[in-house]
């Protein structure tokens, strides 16, 4: 995947181009790319017009579009690709069906056949009856600060459809059959020709008999009620990387809606949500925090103790007379950036507490102290404070 090139690069657009201007530019590209227009470099055409191809379906879907922006074109790194430990699931990328020639062109179908005059034909009728991928869901989870930073793994409950076990998604009641659908011979879509005055015109409609299924089933699954799914709350097992960012998105591929006509299943976006710390907050990669200490430690310096966010404890030197909301910088502390490139630091700002309650002798010092300093030494209120 390595030297895979920029896809806005690609196209030809800026990084905030609208929807329009990505598909002006794509049937630009394609067009220049079509091996039909290239007969001379079909082959080198055909790659440019892979390339076109990936990239536009890539950034015209806006979940996609956003996965790419955060995690730039080599998808995300570091948390699993493929086939990993959890489930059949697998991380995403972006080419989501690689390319299978010209006759896989799926919703492109409708670009092309409005500038090469309906070059695909069949294409459409087979579509409706053909299989098709299943839609993709969409859920949050809420994570803590700490979670975010060590990443975690975790369960969890989404509903949605599973392939009926009885029937096998068929819809049939075992042991009976699906038949293919006689008025339609299995398309889904019937032909009709009308006598116009401008000759013979040709129309289709989606068929009446199987509802553009291409298929009759006699027995009715009891199970799903003919419908071959059924609604199921099954627990997902989660992987979010270590250093992901308040509402970033983790995709399980093929954890979504089952597919059509044996088509694959959807994917499953999880939005992550990041609760608010009580002492942590998040700039970029790097982790901000204030920290108390005492009048004595600001002005005779000393070690102090820094709680870090994986729960470990720093010591921290700090010089005498530090003044209160200097910043200190623990290097590479803070959040791994997701693709791991970077680390971020931990920043803390020291707070200096004036103390409200004193002892005797604490006071007593702190007034021999005043002297020495030449200061006025405070007028004690008694029977306000005592
Ligand atoms: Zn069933
Ligand atoms: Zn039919």
């Amino acid at each position: 995947m390595a030297g895979k090139r920029d896809y806005y690069e690609v196209l030809g657009v800026n990084k905030n181009a609208t929807d329009e201007e990505l598909k002006k530019a794509f049937r630009k590209l394609a067009k220049k790319y079509h091996p039909d227009a290239n007969p001379d470099n079909k082959k080198e055409a055909e790659a440019k017009f892979k390339e076109v191809n990936e990239a536009y379906e890539t950034l015209s879907n806006p979940q996609k579009r956003k996965m790419y922006d955060q995690f730039g074109p080599d998808g995300p790194q570091g948390f699993g690709g493929g086939q990993g430990p959890f489930g059949q699931g697998g991380y995403y990328s972006y080419s989501s069906s690689g390319f299978n020639g010209f006759e896989d062109f799926g919703d492109l179908g409708d670009i092309f056949s409005s500038f090469f005059g309906g070059g695909f034909g069949g294409k459409s009728s087979r579509r409706q009856s053909g299989p098709r991928k299943g839609a993709d869901l969409n859920t949050t989870v809420d994570i803590t600060f700490e979670q975010a930073f060590s990443g975690i793994e975790k369960e969890i409950i989404i509903t949605r459809n599973e392939e009926c076990t009885t029937c096998h998604g068929t819809g049939a009641k075992p042991g009976t059959t699906v038949t293919k659908c006689a008025t339609c011979h299995g398309t889904g879509q019937v032909r009709q020709v009308q006598n116009t005055i401008l000759g013979q015109m040709q129309t289709t409609r989606t068929c009446t008999e199987c509802h553009g299924t291409g298929e009759i089933i006699k027995e009715p699954c009891q199970e799903c009620n003919g419908k071959g799914k059924v609604r199921k709350q099954p627990k997902i097992k989660i992987k979010i990387p270590s250093g992901i960012d308040n509402k970033q998105t983790v995709v399980l591929r093929g954890e979504g809606e089952p597919g059509e006509k044996g088509g694959p299943k959807g994917d499953l976006y999880i939005t992550v949500r990041i609760k608010k710390h009580s002492i942590y907050t998040r700039k970029g990669n790097n982790v901000l925090c204030d920290i108390p200490i005492s009048i004595t430690q600001a002005t005779l310096g000393g070690e102090i103790e820094i709680p870090m966010v994986d729960g470990t404890i720093e010591k921290y030197k700090i010089s005498e007379g530090t003044q209160t909301g200097t910043k200190f910088t623990i290097k590479n502390k803070g959040f791994k950036s997701i693709n791991y490139n970077s680390v971020g630091d931990f920043i803390f700002t020291v707070v200096v507490q004036t103390p409200k309650r004193l002892t005797k002798e604490q006071r007593e010092l702190l007034v021999e102290l005043a002297k020495t300093m030449n200061e006025q030494p405070p007028i004690k209120k008694r029977g306000i404070f005592g």
